[in-house]
């Protein structure tokens, strides 16, 4: 079937509610959907993410670009080395080898679309070293902090 009927609070007939990352005990407050996952041959895959107020996505950085698009809540991202406010239908886009991060408002459920390519990398934490860097900017320091 190619349409899914949306079924409110963002589910959709027939896709799953998955754990954010493998293993569960990494993303206890984060959950994904995956909405395309390269039909008819397409390189591209389309999931949904829900972070809990409060909760974050993983910092890392990979070779493979996203194409994310807020679709409810309010929070913070940090890319291309600032921290941005995002809200409904913001659009960001993450270069190649990037840090990124999304943070929920600690009063509300942050949900967005993120493209990625089916075939990708693996993404990579920062070391002890990459973190140094990346706290040295006082704002990313709070930002990581949850502040
Ligand atoms: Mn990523």
């Amino acid at each position: 079937m190619s349409k899914r009927r949306h079924l409110g609070e963002f589910r959709w007939e027939g896709v799953a509610l998955q754990p954010y990352k493998e293993p569960p005990e990494m993303s206890r407050r984060a959950t994904r959907q995956v909405l395309f996952d390269g039909e008819y041959g397409s390189a591209a895959q389309l999931r949904y993410f829900e972070i809990e107020a409060g909760g974050h996505t993983t910092l890392e950085r990979h070779e493979h670009p996203h194409a994310v698009i807020v679709l409810r809540g309010r929070g913070h991202v940090l890319v291309d080395g600032t921290i941005e406010p995002v809200a409904p239908l913001d659009l960001v886009s993450v270069p190649p080898m990037t840090w990124h991060q999304l943070r929920a408002a600690e009063d509300a459920t942050l949900g967005f679309l993120c493209m990625v390519d089916m075939e990708r990398d693996r993404p990579q934490r920062p070391d002890e070293d990459e973190l140094r860097d990346l706290r040295a900017d006082p704002v990313i320091a709070r930002f990581l902090d949850g502040h």
